[in-house]
């Protein structure tokens, strides 16, 4: 057999093991029969990559099937615990990280605070991160399948560079490699918001949904971008700069540089702002955070129009999205007591007028808050999504090639 036939073959073993994982998670415990008609796979295969699947420790029997006639068979399903992930989310002011089983269940959870660090200055906390979580959690450093870091920006993560976070000040920094080299893990590097969405895709509300795109409303606004089951990255990772789309012509400055982006008009620090600007002419108390916005404006006629304002806006960019993708589901997750405030209120109402008539209801919108917790968790996705997914065409494979499980 000649060598190319053997990358052939062992291409498509790959692609054959991530279908047999894929369906395993997705549909666990199943027979091995099971998974042969989820994935059009013979039995034979399915035989052969479920022995070696049972070899590395990443599946487990458990149970027979009712069988009303012939043999029971064993059923399977995913080894939760053999293996851990690590998820790291950077923000401008800190660092967060958990480690999680095979499932997404948190195992270790911890931060270490850090002002607008230098790619240097994290890579040292996240070393120091790991080697806690790690021992937190009461996991040998060998079972880690990699880590996953999301960060704020243009992330391309074929190449493991941060391309341009405004938040961090970081223009092309190689941080995949920076942190392989540190940690001697597989590292795969996305942006924070699409790690959300793979999280969802996985584990959450879009379990099951082949076309979602997750709304982040918060010091930015973020976007990912779920089609047929796979994350949307587009050109060198750049999807999902919702907070960069054009909403109006008010001449407010964005940290992008430009003007008018929904980011500089509706985000979380755009109504602080706007709400300072208020409460300094009337004279009255300062509004500290969302929660006091949106009670604020129950009371102050200003403060909701500054949130009508946002909530159209917000809104405004939703319909567009919709418009163009017609996805299942849209999931916004805002700040604060997001669900049942004003603003998602208001939100809402303007998605609807927006909506194209011909996809009216066609879409599912789902308003949630947007916690702190999620972000890291999302993180730890990365690596596992790595997994279920074939290696050999799963984006950023080089990493988890170069990884424990082959
Ligand atoms: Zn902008």
């Amino acid at each position: 057999m000649s060598s190319s036939q053997d990358t052939g073959r062992s291409v498509l073993r790959s692609l054959n093991t991530g279908a047999v994982l894929r369906a395993v998670v997705e549909s666990g415990p199943v027979s091995r029969a099971g998974i042969a008609r989820a994935t059009n796979l013979s039995a034979v295969t399915v035989g052969a990559i479920a022995g070696e699947l049972l070899g590395q420790d990443l599946i487990v029997e458990n149970g027979d099937t009712d069988a009303t006639a012939g043999r029971p068979g064993r059923l399977l399903e995913l080894n939760s615990g053999a293996y851990g992930s690590i998820g790291v989310k950077l923000s401008d002011r800190s660092v967060t990280g958990v480690l999680t089983d095979l499932r997404s269940k948190v195992l270790a959870e911890a931060s270490r605070p850090l002002e607008h660090p230098s790619a240097e200055d994290f890579v040292r906390v996240l070393r120091d991160l790991t080697t806690s979580l790690t021992a937190d959690a009461g996991m040998d450093w060998d079972r880690l399948l990699g880590v996953g870091i999301g960060l704020p920006g243009v992330v391309d993560r074929g190449a493991g560079t941060a391309v341009y976070s405004p938040f961090l000040q970081w223009i092309d920094v190689p941080v995949a490699e920076l942190a392989e080299t540190a940690l001697g893990l597989p590292v795969i590097v996305e942006n924070d918001v699409n790690t959300l969405a793979l999280a969802e895709r996985w584990f959450g509300r879009g379990q099951g949904v082949q076309d979602f795109l997750l709304v982040t409303v918060g010091q930015g606004i973020g976007l990912g971008v779920v089609l047929g089951g796979e994350l949307h990255g587009g050109a060198r990772g750049g999807v999902g700069e919702l907070g960069h789309m054009v909403v109006t012509d008010a001449d407010e400055a964005c940290s992008c540089g430009s003007t008018g982006c929904l980011e500089a008009v509706a985000s979380e620090g755009a109504l602080l702002r706007q709400s300072e600007v208020l409460t300094q002419r009337s004279g009255s108390d300062p509004v500290l955070d969302m929660d006091e916005l949106y009670h604020r404006a129950e009371s102050d006629p200003d403060h909701a129009d500054l949130v009508d304002v946002a909530g159209e806006r917000i809104g405004r960019g939703v319909a567009n999205l919709i418009n163009v993708l017609s996805p299942e589901l849209v999931l916004v997750r805002g700040p604060g007591r997001f669900e049942g405030s004003r603003l998602a209120a208001r939100m809402t109402e303007s998605v609807a007028h927006h909506t194209f008539a011909g996809l009216a209801g066609r879409t599912e919108l789902r308003v949630e808050h947007l916690d702190d917790m999620p972000w890291a968790r999302g993180a730890a996705s990365l690596v596992l999504s790595e997994l279920f997914m074939s290696p050999a065409t799963a984006p950023g494979a080089k990493a988890m090639r170069s990884g424990r499980i082959q």
